[in-house]
């Protein structure tokens, strides 16, 4: 019987120091029942990471090599991994030997058992920085008030989904993107695998504090409109409080002759006016907002829905 075929993609990114021995653990660790092909993406390393897997795949059939011609990051390379992979089901893996190989186990019996897509979360790290474990808690609460859609704290790129996913994942075009947050938009029946992630064995991560802060900063403006709302937002609260205060100066200074003895000036009351004109062009900010969002989710042009099942289907 021929066995089915799963894909592992892994991205990779000056991992010289670390990839033959990430190879010779994840193919140890892979269960036999199944094929593989190991699809490597050099992200455009400057090291020889590319040397190695050209002569890794000297004696391994089942490796793949995609060679970007520079960095495009990390959402690029596994983006082409998985749109270019051909297993009835596809695993993501960081090629530092930070995700466990041993869950790619687990991982497949959650895909046999009917799940569509497999998630790796990951708990603590207790060897993280205090800015990477405590940004992230931050990250998440932010994003999670303020976002239709729901990140799980701690879910990473370290998953799996099946082939179906994958041919609904290859028409998301968005050049902005983060692929764990398009996989999460996608839907499908998922089940979450908990691990705790180990340290990297080599060389050094390359999402400094600031990239990460970068990551961030693009999952907010790529998968929120929030921000761009917020300037409308600020100004419905500064129209009723300038014209609440407006309102009593009127009534207190001239309507009833000042008998608090407030004696408000007119430059005061003119502050009161600016600030009032100031809430009524957050607004109309606000409002400009709302078309910009519009356009933007246009832009993106994600398909409108995703058909899982089609009783009157020939594919399904
Ligand atoms: N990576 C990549 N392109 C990049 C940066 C990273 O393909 O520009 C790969 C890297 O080789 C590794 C994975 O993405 O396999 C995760 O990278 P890293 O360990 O630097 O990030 P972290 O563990 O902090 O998520
Ligand atoms: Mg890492």
């Amino acid at each position: 019987m021929v066995k089915q075929k799963i894909s592992i993609v892994i991205p990779a990114y000056n991992e010289s120091a670390g990839i033959a021995h990430f190879y010779h653990g994840l193919t140890a660790a892979l269960p036999s029942k199944y094929s593989y092909e190991l699809v490597f993406v050099n992200d455009g390393s400057s090291d020889d990471t590319l040397d190695i897997l050209e002569s890794l795949k000297k004696s391994d059939d089942s490796i793949r090599v995609i060679s970007f011609s520079r960095n495009f990051g990390k959402e690029a390379a596994t983006t082409a991994g998985i749109t270019r992979s051909r297993g009835s089901a596809v695993i993501i893996i960081d090629a530092d030997g930070q995700h466990p190989v041993g869950l790619i186990n687990d991982f497949l019996k959650e895909w046999e058992s009917g799940n569509k897509v497999v998630i790796g979360v990951r708990s603590a790290n207790h060897n993280e920085g205090f800015i990477k474990r405590y940004g992230s808690k931050l990250f998440y609460a932010m994003f999670n008030a303020m976002a239709h859609e729901t990140l799980v704290p701690g879910s990473t790129d370290f998953r799996l989904i099946d082939a179906s996913v994958r041919v609904e994942f290859a028409k998301l075009k968005e050049r902005g993107r983060i692929t764990r947050a398009l996989i999460d938009w996608l839907g499908y029946k998922k089940s979450y695998v908990e691990f705790t992630a180990n340290a990297r064995e080599h060389g050094e991560a390359s999402y400094t504090n600031s990239k990460l802060f970068k990551l961030a900063f693009n999952s907010f403006v790529s998968l929120t409109t929030f921000p761009l709302y917020a300037s409308g937002y600020l100004g419905l609260i500064i129209i009723p409080l300038s014209l609440i205060v407006g309102v009593f100066v009127i009534i207190e200074q001239f309507a009833m002759g000042d008998p608090m003895q407030l004696k408000i000036t007119g430059s005061a009351m003119l502050g009161i006016f600016i600030v009032f004109l100031v809430g009524i062009i957050l607004i109309c900010q606000g409002l400009i907002a709302m078309y910009i969002s519009r356009i933007y989710e246009e832009a993106k042009d994600r398909p409108l829905y995703i058909v899982e099942h089609d009783t009157h289907s020939s594919e399904k």
